[in-house]
């Protein structure tokens, strides 16, 4: 049986996150979606522990239930945290990032149980506080992390979030590493999976031998409920197997069954560019501009491209052994306002998504399995833009520093049309 899951999000206390990401509301959307497994989120932070701690049933494997729900939607504990190592006077070697800058990284964490979070919360305390955000700050490096979450329980897994990001990526441009074994020190060994970000998708992390190692997983990193599951990673596991340790046992033993991916050019840091002056780049107009804006004349803020581009070893398109199909994917709620020509929150969409809901179970159900037929019975336009997205043929203009790319769900895309799309052969990863 499959499980879709979304591994990294947030909570009502993580900084720019909606209020109403309660654990109920959480779980009624990922029911609504189809997301079986679904992070709790923030774990570290105290009034939302005392939450998880209060409306979380264990079910014997490793997983959790929100008592008194008949969702059937599984909850695993997550967190996110950023570890910033102080740059002082004979720090350690290798724990700055390769612009000789203070090394700040986001990373997820997976735990197997509530005495293990006691656990955990009581260690991160001492380097930073962990209730000023839902995502802490943390004065450690990556390698401290990784040993403190691990010492505690061996089952606990840590692992690098939206790893292209410029500034909080662990090979951002702005800051991170060209290796993990730079930013985790001895402690690589330990990371098993690496988190695409919405900005990348599996065929970018191709490009680089050495991540063949890895398992490849996305997210939503939602900041609110409607974005919750707009990445996700797919599990296959037997009746009677799923459970925390048959999900970590997936990513160590690269055994993701694929994954759903934001299309990366939507993302908001996939082109270079300065969103004050408007520009923005492809990596090759970049390079002619020497990484310098047009406009104020000063650096650029390199996207993921560049960076993929900068440290890859292999060719574009070419898929390594082993390596997991993808899928991209764009919100429902977004598909119905697109083709209406109405706002993503507005009466319209909420009714119209409502009635996909009811027609057929799940979002996930609509967007990537339903007959196209038969959602045209309910939206003909939905359908072809549906049809569209399932074939890589929408058209997308890339994002570029902090800017969301513009998708048009019922234009084809240039590729289509003759011309090379910006980042090649995207359909490559689909099934
Ligand atoms: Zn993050
Ligand atoms: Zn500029």
């Amino acid at each position: 049986m499959e499980f879709i899951s979304e591994l990294h999000t947030h909570s009502r206390y993580a900084g720019a996150c909606s209020d109403r990401l309660t654990l109920q509301s959480m779980d009624a959307i990922a029911r609504e979606k189809g997301i079986g497994i679904m992070g709790t989120a923030d774990f570290s932070h105290p009034e939302w522990f005392k939450e998880i701690k209060k409306s979380m049933e264990p079910q014997g494997n490793g997983l959790y239930k929100l008592k008194g729900s008949s969702s059937g939607v599984n909850f695993i504990l997550s967190n996110e945290v950023c570890t910033i190592y102080p740059k002082v006077k004979g720090g350690k070697a290798g724990v700055f990032d390769r612009t000789g800058n203070v090394a700040k990284i986001h990373h997820g964490i997976l735990v197997p149980d509530i005495e293990t979070i006691e656990q955990v919360n009581e260690a991160l305390a001492k380097f930073g506080s962990l209730s000023i955000d839902g995502r802490p700050q943390l004065s450690m490096t990556a390698a401290e992390l990784v040993e403190t979450i691990h010492g505690i329980n061996e089952r606990s897994t840590v692992f690098p979030a939206h790893a292209w990001t410029p500034w909080f990526g662990v090979f951002g441009s702005m800051g991170g590493f060209d290796s993990l074994e730079q930013a985790y020190e001895d402690q690589a060994k330990r990371i098993y999976a690496i988190e695409t970000g919405l900005s990348a998708d599996p065929a970018m992390f191709w490009r680089l031998s050495k991540l063949d190692k890895y398992s490849v997983i996305s997210s939503g990193d939602a900041h609110s409920l409607p974005k919750l599951g707009r990445e996700a990673t797919v599990f296959e596991f037997g009746e009677g197997e799923l459970s925390y340790g048959s999900i970590v046992g997936a990513m160590k033993d690269r055994k993701v069954k694929y994954t759903i991916e934001f299309y990366p050019e939507e993302g908001k840091y996939h082109y270079d560019g300065h969103r004050r002056c408007n520009i923005s780049l492809s990596p090759q107009e970049a390079a002619r501009y020497n990484g310098i804006c047009p406009v104020c004349r000063k650096k650029l803020t390199l996207g993921v491209l560049h960076r993929v581009e900068e440290l890859a070893d292999r060719e574009e398109g070419k898929r390594p052994d082993g390596a997991k199909p993808f899928v991209h994917t764009v919100p429902l709620n977004e598909i119905i306002a697109s083709v209406s020509g109405k706002g993503v929150y507005t009466q319209y969409v909420y009714a119209a998504y409502a009635r996909f809901i009811e027609r057929f179970g799940t979002e996930f159900n609509v967007l990537l399995w339903a007959k196209i037929e038969d959602i045209a019975k309910v939206d003909a336009k939905v359908a072809e833009a549906i049809d569209n997205v399932r074939h890589d043929r929408a058209s997308i203009k890339p994002g570029y520093d902090g800017v969301f790319g513009v998708i048009d769900v019922l234009k084809a895309s240039a590729q289509e049309q003759g011309a090379k799309s910006s980042y090649g052969q995207r359909t490559i990863g689909g099934f």
